[in-house]
């Protein structure tokens, strides 16, 4: 479903040039899980951020093909990666308050999603997002509903950005350290939803992280990065 082939992305020119990723190359099925392990710096999130093309200006994406159901994402321009985005491809992040507006309630957030890629009105997207709320396992949908961000846990912000993430069934959920800044027993349960998401959806999944041992909790396949660069690759037996 996704096969990146040769991705390279520098910053700067001449001496003050950074190879940040250098002739990376991934593959992830529909249904199957890619996980990305490597130390802080060695080009994952830019990795990940260029699939939907959220890479920082500054960067510069050199070579390589990023194939999505056939299509070449990196030749698609703006209007075009927007019916990909948050709708066919999702991402989550390490911080949620990346992701969620702070002076918009939880709901009205998740509803605006599902109406900017699927033709609903304000009640049935609001009916819809109550039961994302129940699906991602958060506590009284309807108060989390009128909820701001800052009234809620950390986990239950992650929830959230899950349950954003999950509105339009996507193909692909890209996960970004999402467990990284939440406490064990947090970590193991926002873990375990992924799994089952992933198989009631039978979505693609790659999640990243600095951490083996979180790793080999969600993915069958699992690539190490170091320096920008692959330099190990392997199964997973769960
Ligand atoms: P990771 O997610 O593995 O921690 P990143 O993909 O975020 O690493 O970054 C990889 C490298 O790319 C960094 O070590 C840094 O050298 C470079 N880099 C990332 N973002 C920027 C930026 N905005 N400007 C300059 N260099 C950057
Ligand atoms: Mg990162």
């Amino acid at each position: 479903m996704l096969k990146i082939n040769n991705l390279t992305i520098e910053f700067g020119s001449g001496d003050s040039k950074v190879i940040a990723v250098d002739d990376v190359s991934i593959e992830v099925d529909r249904g199957a899980s890619l996980g990305i392990v490597g130390e802080s710096g060695s080009g994952k999130s830019l990795t990940a951020l260029s699939i939907i093309q959220l890479l920082p200006p500054q960067a510069k994406l050199t070579s390589g093909k990023i194939i999505f159901d056939k299509v070449d994402l990196t030749k698609l321009v703006k209007n075009q990666i927007r019916e990909y985005r948050g709708n066919r491809i999702s991402m989550i992040f390490q911080e949620p308050m990346t992701a969620l507006n702070p002076v918009i309630k939880c709901g009205k957030q998740v509803a605006e999603i599902i109406i900017l890629h699927q033709k609903l009105s304000k009640k049935e997207a609001k009916k819809k997002v109550l039961e994302l709320f129940n699906k991602v396992n958060l506590p009284r949908p309807e108060n989390i509903y009128r909820s701001y961000p800052h009234q809620l846990s950390g986990g239950q912000k992650q929830r959230i950005m899950i349950a954003m993430a999950i509105a339009n069934k996507p193909d692909l959920l890209i996960a970004d350290e999402p467990t990284t800044a939440l406490d064990v027993t947090v970590q193991k349960e926002i873990i375990s939803l992924l799994n089952n998401l992933r198989k009631d959806y039978n979505m693609g999944l790659i999640f990243i992280s600095h951490d083996l041992g979180v790793i080999s909790e969600v993915a069958d396949q699992v690539v190490v990065m170091y320096k920008g660069s692959i330099v190990e690759s392997g199964n997973i037996k769960n």
